[in-house]
């Protein structure tokens, strides 16, 4: 197996991620089978304890496992199939060796960053030899070269290369070459500094990506080369990309990445074709018509927070030769001046998940809406919910129905907590998580979009619809189109007298690529065309 160690320098937000799952995609196509893993270095066991405006959204996997939204990244670029194995966090790491330190694995001995974390990082590193199922394995290091949580990882990839040897392990810096406007030059000193970083502790990077607003002339490369002791044709430059992250992998090529990394690890492979994924890229940027979804959330003021539902709704636009304009809409100042203010002309409404009361009923107000005007719906997770509260209270009349988890004394608990959920107590990795099935009902929308009557999605969720309220809500017009297959569970829903309007109960958003945009998506995309 082959090994790809990729770090950051200077600052965070560089595309390390899209770097990563690019090189990724390049590989794949050089006839390589790859995977993707990323280590973080925070004490969280896994992010699904975290805010969304504080780290992005928490990517699920098939699994279960809730990950950094990088392997959103690695899922969409690439066909690799990941599992929590692939997502490792320091927290993990310290969780491991302390509760085998209480078994008594170490007995005698003090237990230490040097060799016991280490050891169990490269534990983690060498775990997917024994798996078989990737000819290179391509691991992303979280943080920026130089931040303290992240040097037991370093260190960890410092002894990793000594005993795998250099031939079959690389490092590939992902740096920033900023633009001084006054002066009109870019500079390489940050990078200079970062590159000398990781040489104090024993790692040389043997190829530089370098985001950059502006084209890397020759005397710049010739610098970064001769400072950063890395030849000067593994100098890549990765300047920003005009439309679409998908172009990534275009440009990675041009520069030659994939070429050096395979000559570097000894990979003797042909050139990769990438004309679909060429043609796929043209579609996205290059549409002859465009739609505008609202989006209406609470995470609204992080890009990251919404990652992969952006990403789907990119898809499925470039699937109906179609760009599509995002609204972000807080739903609180929908609650606050009305949902006609923010939401009308808009082609199609989309309400995603989300945890707690804040901004609810703004998002009850455009379900309303997306109802009575006719105007195309599709709701995920929380979504669903919101959807089901809405025609409860507004169709069938039961005032104050609502959710147990936003007024635990509701009337009407439309939405209430899972029969499993019941007895949970801790909140980490605790709710209803991963791949689940779905049967659909024939003849539904979701049936005639989907084209199967069985089918496999992501879940993240602690409530449910309460099925007590199932006949009155069906009598209305409200369509249960999907169940789990002994049909407890309600996962999607549509209404009868509308033309597009379906709300599910998982994360549709999770299983879209660019090269096979999710059928959900795809067709709301149509309706909101139509
Ligand atoms: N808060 C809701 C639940 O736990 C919805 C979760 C979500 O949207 N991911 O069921």
């Amino acid at each position: 197996m082959k090994y790809i160690f990729v770090t950051g320098g200077v600052v965070s937000s560089l595309g390390k991620g899209l770097a990563a799952a690019s090189l990724g995609t390049l590989l794949e196509r050089r006839g390589l089978r790859v995977t993707l893993q990323k280590l973080d270095p925070y004490l969280n066991v896994d992010p699904g304890t975290m805010n969304p405006l504080q780290h992005g959204e928490v990517y699920v996997l098939a699994d279960g496992a809730e990950t950094d939204l990088d392997l959103g990244h690695y899922e969409r670029f690439t066909r690799c199939v990941l599992t929590r194995e692939n997502n490792l966090t320091s927290g993990q790491v310290y969780e491991t060796v302390l509760s085998n330190e209480r078994r008594g694995d170490y007995l005698g001995k003090t237990v230490q960053v040097i060799p016991h974390i280490t050891d169990e990082i490269k534990r983690r590193i060498r775990s997917f030899e024994q798996v078989g199922n990737a000819d290179v394995l391509i691991t992303e290091i979280g943080g920026t070269t130089g931040d303290i949580e992240g040097l037991p990882f370093l260190e960890a990839i410092r002894q990793f290369i000594l005993q795998v040897g250099p031939q079959n392990a690389i490092i590939l810096h992902v740096t920033l070459v900023p633009f001084i406007k006054a002066a009109g030059e870019l500079k390489t000193k940050p990078t200079q500094q970062s590159v000398a970083k990781l040489r104090e502790i024993g790692l040389q990077p043997q190829v530089l990506i370098c985001r950059t607003e502006k084209s890397l002339e020759l005397e710049v490369r010739e610098k970064l080369s001769l400072y950063c002791n890395v030849p000067v044709d593994a100098v890549i430059e990765a300047i920003d990309v005009d439309h679409s992250i998908y172009e990534f992998p275009l440009m990675l090529q041009a520069e030659g990445l994939d070429e050096k990394v395979c000559m570097l690890l000894g990979l003797n492979t042909p050139r990769a074709d990438m004309s679909e994924w060429k043609k796929i890229v043209t579609s996205i940027i290059d549409p002859s018509r465009r739609v505008t979804v609202a989006v209406v959330g609470k995470y609204v003021e992080l890009q990251d927070a919404y990652k992969s539902i952006y990403e789907a709704l990119c898809h499925a636009g470039g699937a109906n030769d179609c760009g599509v304009d995002l609204q972000i809409v807080d739903a609180e100042e929908i609650e606050a001046e009305g949902a006609e203010k923010y939401l009308s002309g808009v082609d199609g409404i989309l309400v995603p998940g989300g945890f707690g009361d804040r901004g609810t009923e703004g998002k009850i107000a455009a379900a309303r809406y997306a109802r009575e005007k006719k105007i195309p719906f599709l709701g995920l997770c929380l979504g669903m919910q919101i959807a089901s509260i809405e025609f409860a209270r507004n169709v069938c009349g039961l005032e104050g129905a609502n959710s147990t988890e936003f007024e635990p004394a509701t009337p009407h608990p439309i939405i209430a907590l899972l029969d499993e959920q019941k007895k949970v107590s801790e909140k980490g990795g605790s709710m209803r998580l991963g791949s689940w099935p779905t049967v659909l009902k024939p003849g539904s929308l979701a049936h005639q979009i989907y084209s199967h009557t069985e089918i496999a999605e992501r879940h993240r969720h602690r409530y449910e619809f309460n099925s007590d309220y199932r006949e009155q809500m069906e009598a209305k017009g409200f369509i249960i189109s999907g169940t789990s297959p002994d049909g407890t569970l309600v996962e999607i829903i549509e209404l009868r007298d509308h033309p597009w309007f379906v709300a599910v109960q998982f994360h549709p958003e999770f299983l879209s690529k660019p090269d096979s945009p999710h059928p959900l998506f795809r067709d709301f995309i149509a309706a909101c065309i139509r």
